[in-house]
Formats: C-alpha cells, structure tokens, sequence
C-alpha cells in the first residue's frame, strides 16, 4: 500500500485499544478469501482469528455474497418502525427456532454492545413495569460485555475499564471468577459464593448477567457447566431474570449452537452478535421470553423504549439467513470437533514450556495463557512473516479460527505459536499501549 496511506492511518484513525501517539502498527489487508487475509504486499496470512469470533464460514463466502447481492438489488436498508421485511421476519424466525426454548421475542440492534445495552434495559424496565424498580445486576469478575456505559458497569471491576471511568459508572456487584473449570469434576460447594450473594442482595437485582462457559476478553477462561445450572435455579428461586452474554459463544464456536446448550438451561435473555452474520456486517440481537416482553408492554411506558436508525437492516438480516442456512445441516459439528482436536494435539504440550502458565481447549477455542505479559507489537510482525494472522492480547496467545480452515492451514498456526513461545524476546518487554 501507498506509503501515504499509511502515514495518513497512523495519524489520523483510531484502531481499537492503541494509542494514537505511539501506535502498534497496522497491516494493510486487501482482500480476504476462505481462511486467508492477502496483504497489499502480496503476503497471504492464514486466518487465526474469525476477525474476532465473527468470520466462522472463513470470508468472501459465496452463499453469503450472493445473499447480500440479491438483497443489496432489492433493498440495502429501510427504516424498521412502522415497516417490516422478509429478511428480518426470516432471521427472527430461525434465532427463535435456534436458540433455548421460551426465547421468542426478538429485538434486532447495531453491535454486540448495544445487545446489551438492550437487555439490560429489557431487565430494568420488567421491574419497573412489576412495579418494584431494581437497578443493580449481579456479574461475574473477569467478564467482558462490551465498551458501552451499561456493558462496560456489568464487565469485570479490575481488569476492564472501570477504574477509568469509575465516577460516571453504576456500581453492580460481582462474583469472583468460577474456579472449576469446564471439563473437571465438581465439587459440591464450588457455587456457595454465587448463592450467598444472591441470597444476600436478591432482593435489589435485577438480573444476573454472564457469559455462559466462555469469559473472552476478560480471560479466555472456561467454566464448569454447573455454574450455569445452579445461576438458572438461583434465578428461578429468588426470581431473577438470567441474562446470557452469547455474543462471542454463539453458532456453534464451543461445540454447541450456544453455550448454553452445554448446561441444558435456557436464560430469560440472550445476546448474540458477532457471528450472526458470519462476520459480514454489523447486527445483533437481543431474545427474550414472552412473559418479559409482555410485562413491559404492560408497564407504564407501553413498549420497551429502544429503537436504533439501522434496525434490522435488511442487508445485515439477509447476510445472518445466509449464514445460518450454511450452518443448517450441522456439519459444522464436525469441523469445529476436528478444530478441537488439533488444538488439543497442537498446543497442549505446550504448557511444558517454560513461559507457558497454562492452555486451555473447548470446541474451536484454543487458548495458551503465558506468565509474562506479550510484547504484542514485536510477536504481531513475527507472526505475520510467519505467514500466520494470530493476535495476542495481554498474556493471551489464542486461536478461533474459521471453521472452514484445513488441517494444513492449522498445523501453520500451532507451529507458529509453538515456535514463538522459544523466542525469549516476545516475554520480556511488555507493549505499553
Ligand atoms: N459481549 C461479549 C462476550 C463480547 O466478546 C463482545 C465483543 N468482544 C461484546 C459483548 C461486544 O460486542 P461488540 O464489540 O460487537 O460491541
């Protein structure tokens, strides 16, 4: 790319969580095809990332494009209130179809953040239309629900970015991270402080909020379904909605449809985003139950008072049928199994190495956690001459690639990863960013 380009990126456009100063470098990407990003050097990059949980069908997928062309000649976007289409109606019919049972009422917004933004709203407005206000959220430490005011009060407390606006944010109260992890045996007593709290405070929440088995940004870590059998029953006794944060865990990325699946609960309100479109444009929803939606209606306000310009944009709704109908016939399954067990065969040898603190695997989820902080700018550009797109955060090196990606494709990303953790210089000079 132009070098003008770039001096121009570097200067004048913000990219996520880097300083506009002093910033890590950005790669100039093309075109994407399948599980490779081509750089404007010609450089082909296998795709480690989904672009971020979303990209599952790989891109420039054709069943998709094709959808979003017919759409784009029809329509690209119209307004939603007072107006419906086809691809909206079509989309909520599959998401109620899809999702846990008793979720039925769909509402469509913008991004990830503003789902939750939205189900929060949903989950203050029923108490207040029962005529109880309640303004506090029960959460977990070392969860992340997106950067917006609501979903960043609701992340975790330390490590997100509270402290930075800790004067503007509500106080919620917060559940110290589930220590049993997916896949070891419970012990009876490993959700005592989740009951005591809610026993405790039951009677100021509103809602319980979590990612279900998967926290990602705030940890990549994996926990043990019970957690979620128990958070569903607490909820049913003390009579608090359960809101499940499926954003980044959604259609299919942990083995289930939804994570949820794993525990065999159903929330009271689900967010999904991300992957909804297979990674191609930008759209969200926020389900809810029946006995949620109607007790709003029946509030003072009449409805639930949300209403995006860009809702259920067409375009977005007929890329996210596009997606799911590639994701219909379940052979998903397999591909995100055999995912699964190269990480497994990849990476898990890997927590002998001496920077490694631990590695972590569940469905096309691969995780090596490292004892130092990752000097990410310097391992950013090894991996890239490596041919491999990986983007490390903290002291995270993870992989979620497309589930179209093939074994070889694989084998270049566990063999990056793995050749990184020899090269002592990625774990001694942390970027300040
Ligand atoms: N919730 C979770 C669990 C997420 O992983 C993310 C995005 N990383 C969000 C919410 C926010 O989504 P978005 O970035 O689309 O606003």
């Amino acid at each position: 790319m132009h070098i003008d380009y770039l001096m121009f990126d570097r200067y004048h456009i913000w990219h996520p969580y880097t300083s506009m100063t002093n910033p890590l470098p950005s790669y100039p990407v093309i075109s994407a095809l399948g599980y490779e990003l081509i750089l404007s050097n010609g450089r082909r990059l296998v795709d480690g990332m989904s672009s971020w949980w979303a990209a599952i069908h790989g891109y420039n997928h054709p069943v998709i494009n094709q959808a979003m062309n017919d759409q784009i000649s029809r329509m690209s976007h119209v307004m939603f209130g007072g107006i419906t289409h086809y691809p909206a109606i079509e989309l909520c019919q599959r998401l109620v179809a899809l999702t846990p049972s008793g979720l039925d009422c769909v509402f469509l917004s913008d991004s990830g953040s503003v789902a939750v933004e939205v189900a929060m709203k949903m989950a203050l407005q029923y108490w207040q239309a029962r005529g109880k206000p309640r303004h506090k959220f029960l959460a977990l430490r070392q969860g992340y629900h997106g950067d917006t005011f609501g979903a960043m009060s609701v992340s975790d407390p330390d490590n997100s970015m509270h402290q930075l606006y800790q004067d503007y944010l509500p106080k919620h109260l917060f559940v110290n991270s589930l220590q049993r992890r997916f896949g070891e045996i419970w012990r009876d007593g490993d959700e005592l402080e989740l009951s005591r709290i809610i026993a405790a405070n039951h009677a100021y929440l509103t809602a319980v909020i979590l990612e279900p088995i998967v926290q990602g940004a705030g940890g990549m870590y994996f926990y043990h379904p019970n957690y979620l059998k128990i958070a569903r029953k607490l909820c049913d006794q003390y009579e608090l909605l359960l809101i499940a944060d499926e954003i980044a865990t959604g259609f299919g990325r942990t083995g289930e449809w939804f994570a949820c699946n794993h525990a065999g609960i159903s929330p009271d309100i689900i967010c999904l985003g991300k992957a909804l479109t297979g990674g191609t444009m930008t759209l969200s929803a926020t389900l809810t139950c029946r006995n949620v939606a109607e007790t709003i209606s029946k509030g003072d306000a009449g409805c639930f008072m949300h209403g995006p310009t860009f809702m259920g944009n067409p375009l977005a709704c007929a890329a996210a049928n596009a997606s799911i109908s590639l994701l219909e016939d379940e052979s998903w399954r397999t591909r995100v199994d055999t995912i699964a067990t190269q990480l497994r065969t990849g990476l898990l040898p890997l927590v002998n190495n001496k920077h490694v603190r631990d590695v972590r695997i569940l469905g096309a989820i691969g995780v090596v956690e490292t004892k130092l902080p990752i000097a990410i700018s310097a391992l950013q550009s090894w991996f890239v001459n490596q041919g491999v797109w990986i983007r490390p955060f903290s002291r995270y090196i993870y992989l979620m690639p497309p589930y179209i990606i093939d074994s070889e494709a694989m084998q270049r990303l566990l063999c990056a990863i793995s050749s990184a953790l020899n090269c002592e210089k990625f774990f001694v000079t942390p970027d300040k960013y």
